[in-house]
């Protein structure tokens, strides 16, 4: 029990890079790949997606530095790793989906990085405590506060 803040913000690490391998993987998918003679990466949909993926990942990063100064400072306690494993499970899910879909039918082989990241992400919000018990943990800590 004493592990379970310490496995959520592992889990929260793996969701980071998870992130980031996926923006990598799908950057690089789009750069290379045409449709309708111009680079899937010309599209303002796609340009767009990704502008917005990378945001998310800035913002996630940011949220586990926070984490890892709070872990090392004694301060984390298990509202704010609650908070943690289910919002950057949630936002892994959402980020590997939009990665996916930028590849189309390719993203959905398993010759391709982004269908293995998608396959791995979902476990994320159910091991550890469901993203469902997390918020009942944080919503708990708010109510007795
Ligand atoms: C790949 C993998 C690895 C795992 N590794 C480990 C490990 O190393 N150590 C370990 O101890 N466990 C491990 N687990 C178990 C994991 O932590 C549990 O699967 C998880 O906590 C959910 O429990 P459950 O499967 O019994 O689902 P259930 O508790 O049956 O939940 C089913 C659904 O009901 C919802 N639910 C349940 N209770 C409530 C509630 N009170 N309010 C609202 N919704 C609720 C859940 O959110 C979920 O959506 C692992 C699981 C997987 C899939």
């Amino acid at each position: 029990m004493h592990q379970l803040s310490w496995e959520r913000l592992i889990i929260g690490f793996m969701a980071l890079g998870a992130c980031e391998r996926a923006l990598e993987v799908t950057l690089e998918y789009v750069k290379g790949r045409r449709a309708f003679q111009k680079r899937l990466m010309d599209f303002q949909n796609t340009r767009f997606k990704l502008a917005e993926v990378a945001t998310k990942v800035e913002v996630l990063r940011a949220f586990v530095d926070q984490a890892v100064a709070e872990f090392l400072a004694g301060t984390y306690d298990g509202s704010r790793a609650a908070m943690m494993k289910w919002w950057a499970t949630q936002t892994q899910c959402e980020i590997v989906d939009e990665c996916l879909q930028l590849h189309g039918g390719y993203g959905y082989t398993m010759e391709y990085p982004i269908a293995e990241l998608y396959t791995d992400a979902r476990v994320q919000k159910i091991y550890g405590g469901t993203n469902e018990i997390m918020k009942d943990l944080i919503a708990r800590s708010l109510d007795s506060k």
